[in-house]
Parts: structure tokens; sequence; C-alpha cells
């Protein structure tokens, strides 16, 4: 969320709407004195709109920008809730207590026999997931320092250099030295450097399904495994969490036999996006645990629940319940192998775009959406333009694709990257290869731009 600046002096001409000659005019930055025709406010704001980009062309973002209409209609449906009102709305309570029963199944969490009895909640998406999951990982480190009478002043967080910025947010926020992991011949955290950047301050090691840079999954089951030793070798016991924004809607589907969830022992949390690969639209997330004792009871608050108390743990206290019906709705709607044949789709038409950027000869793939259905690519060195220039170019057919440098330790290589998501066809492929291929040529000089405008 940008942080929005009160500059109301230097910008404060009076908006006009185009329609509606005896309509007047709306200030910018106050409340308007009178009351507008609902059907011109609407068709005003409308307008402004406009010119926010086109959400299916954006290969950019993550975020799910199509749902069906049955979706849609469900969610206009149920704006009207508040997932905090458990009382007045126990059934939408319901309905989050089947989601993270369902992901924590499709996560492999132990069966509540064994006294592992796996919890978790909504978010409003992975940030806040992260928040809520970094707090316990902090809660949980103080009181094992604190019950065996040691220091706990100088908590750190150990991540690989290429986390989302959430977590840097976590550690700043509450207050936990960030340990990054420079890149170092991968393009994520590998095991040895995860375990070689632990100690006995460590509250936990982030590691992701899916990182924001290439799509790439960090090997989970190779970090634990040398957590394990390190845990052995030196008594440092450090827990795992996942964050599986992206690869937790992916891998239960695509990838069934990689161990990277509650399968392995040490992973303690799990977080993912619903608004991601779970297929919502922006608004929705989740976290869990792997047991009652990962969650320390501290953090855990209660609200009124049909006469008696429900434990929560959120930042917010509102929120809306729409994200959450809607989520349930693309599970049942979906189910398993809905779900598997969306995120196949996905990964075959990131594998499609990837051959295509390939066969230009200019490129160098760091991922080829083999894992998430993302493609992270370089250009050869030496060229006479960068990825800048192409991103730029790309624009000019409404295409937005962002290009970036990767993190520490490779922050000299400049990639463009490409998400495929749910709505994304084979067609919008095909063009964007050719817009790609007409952007690149103009860049190398093959064509003038503009000329065959005719009036
Ligand atoms: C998107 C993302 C986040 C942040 O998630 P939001 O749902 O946008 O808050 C965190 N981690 C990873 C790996 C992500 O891809």
């Amino acid at each position: 969320m940008a942080l929005h600046r009160h500059h109301e002096r230097r910008d404060d001409r009076l908006l006009a709407p185009a329609f509606d000659a005896g309509a007047g005019s709306i200030p910018r930055h106050r409340i308007p004195g009178g009351v507008q025709d609902a059907d011109a406010a609407a068709r005003f704001v409308r307008d402004e709109l406009m010119m926010d980009g086109n959400a299916r062309q954006n290969l950019a973002t993550f975020v799910t920008t199509w749902m069906e209409p049955q979706a849609a209609a469900l969610i206009q449906d149920s704006l009207d809730k508040n997932i905090i009102d458990k009382d007045e709305y126990p059934q939408s309570a319901e309905i989050e207590r089947r989601c993270v029963n369902i992901l924590a199944n499709l996560w492999h969490a132990p069966e509540p026999a064994g006294g592992a009895n796996a919890i978790g909640c909504s978010t409003t998406g992975s940030s806040e997931a992260a928040m809520l999951a970094g707090m316990a990982l902090k809660w949980r480190w103080r009181q094992r320092r604190e019950a065996a009478g040691q220091d706990a002043a100088k908590p750190n967080l150990v991540m690989g250099a290429n986390v989302q910025v959430c977590w840097e947010k976590f550690c700043r926020y509450w207050e936990v030295e960030p340990r990054m992991v420079r890149l170092d011949g991968a393009t994520h955290l590998t095991a040895d450097a995860a375990a070689a950047a632990c100690d006995e301050n460590t509250i936990g090691v982030v590691t992701v399904l899916g990182s924001t840079f290439d799509g790439s999954y960090e090997p989970v089951a190779g970090i634990a495994a040398a957590l394990d030793a390190l845990a052995a070798r030196t008594g440092i016991d450090v827990p795992v969490h996942v964050d599986a924004a992206s690869g937790g809607f992916i891998a239960p589907f695509l990838d069934p036999d990689l161990p990277w969830d509650f399968r392995l022992e040490r992973v303690r949390s799990i977080n993912a996006s619903g608004h991601k690969y779970g297929l919502v639209y922006p608004g929705i997330g989740w976290v869990l645990w792997r047991g009652e004792t990962d969650l320390p009871r501290e953090l855990v608050f209660s609200v009124d629940y049909l006469g008696g108390a429900m434990p929560t743990f959120a930042l917010n206290f509102s929120r809306p319940a729409a994200q959450v019906i809607a989520q349930y709705y693309t599970l049942v709607r979906y189910g398993y192998d809905g779900y598997r044949s969306i995120q196949q789709r996905s990964r075959d038409i990131a594998g499609t775009i990837a051959a295509g950027v390939a066969e230009l000869g200019m490129f160098r793939l760091l991922s080829r959406g083999e894992e998430l259905p993302v493609l992270a690519f370089a250009l050869e060195d030496g060229g006479a333009f960068t990825v800048y220039d192409v991103s730029h170019e790309l624009r000019s057919h409404g295409w937005i694709v962002p290009a970036y440098p990767m993190p520490e330790g490779m922050e000299d290589v400049h990639v463009l990257r490409v998400v495929v998501r749910n709505g994304f066809t084979y067609d919008l492929a095909a063009m964007f290869l050719a817009d790609l291929a007409a952007s690149v040529g103009r860049l190398a000089g093959g064509s003038e731009p503009g000329s065959s405008f005719h009036h």
C-alpha cells in the first residue's frame, strides 16, 4: 500500500466529469459539499479506473485476475459479512475451519490422533500470515531460551536474499535480525548455506516454495536435513517455516511426491496466498501450524462464538468473509482434479513461452516454468539494449512484464519475469511471443515504429 501524502495545495484542480453538462465539478482532495447522483458518481469513478492497466495482460503479478462469474456472484452476495463476527456468521466461521482442514490434509499435517492437531487461520494474504508465523517462531524461541535461563535479547531469522519483502518487514516490525544468506551459485537458499547461518539465537529458517524472483523451489527437504544434522552435532535445534505463498497451491497438485510440507518433521508452519494459485481474487491468505505447541497460547485471543468463545489469531479485527467463502467455492468447485488441470495448464503454457523465448536466441533462461509456472530470463552479455528496454517496449503492446536485478550475490544479473496464471491462454502466449519478438527486433534496429499510420 502506497503511503499517500497530503499535497492538496500543489494539486487542487477541480475534477469535471466530461458527461452531464449540469453535473458541476468535484474537488480533488476534499469531500464534495453536495450530493451527487449515484449513476453519475459511479460512472465518474469507473472512468477514472480505466487508466489502470488491463489485468489480463499483467504478467507481473502472482495474484488472481480472473474468477468465474459464479464466484464473483458469491463474493457479491457475502460482501456484507465480517469474518470476525463468528457469533453472527457461524457458517462463515465453519467454512473457514473447513478450508484450514482441507489445507492441513493437502499439506500432510499429522493425524490428530498423534496428539499433533494442525491449527491455522485465514489472513489477508501471505504477508499477514508471515507476521503471524514469524511471531510464533519468536515467542517459541524466547520461551525456550528463558526456560533454560539463557539470554533472549538478540533473535535472528535465517532466509535467502531472495525472500519476499514481507520477511524483511516482519524482522523490522518485530525487532528480529534478518539474516539474509547471499545467493551463491543457486538462485535461492541452499541447505548448507542455511545451516551455516544458524546459531543459538536463530528463531527459525524461512524457506520459500516458489521464489518470487524466478519461480524456483528451494530445497525444503535438504534444508530440513541440514538442520537435523546441525541439531545432532551442536544441539542447536532450529524450526523451519515454509513460505509457500505460491507453491502451497501448486506442489500438492503437480508435485505430489515432493516432500516440502508437514511430511518433514522440522516444518512447523506453512503459509500460502489463497489469492495467488489458490485462485481467489485479492484479500485471502492462510497460515497453518503443525500442532498446538507451535503456536504459543499468549498470542491467541478469543472472540464470542455461539455463546462460547473461539480462539483467533490475526492482526486485524474486522475483515471481509467474502474471500474466505470464495476460497471454499474454488475448493469445492474444482476439487483436486480441477486444481491439478488448471495448474498443469499454467505450467505447460509457461514451458511453451520458455521455449519461444529460448528460440529468439538472445536470452538466457534462469527458469522455464518447471516449478512455479514462472519464467525468468536475462539477456546474453554484450547486447545493445537491456531488459529494462525490453520491458518498456512490451509495455507499448500492453504487456506488463517487470525487469529487475537478482538479489545479493547475483545482483549483476538483470531479468525479465513472466508469471502464468489461470486465465492466460495459448492464444495469449502466442501473441505475447510475437510481441516480444517484435520488441527485441525493434530494439535491435530492425524496423521503424509508427510508420504505418494513415489518416
Ligand atoms: C506474494 C508473496 C508473499 C506476499 O504475499 P501476499 O499474499 O501478497 O501478502 C510472500 N512470500 C512469497 C514467496 C510471495 O510470493
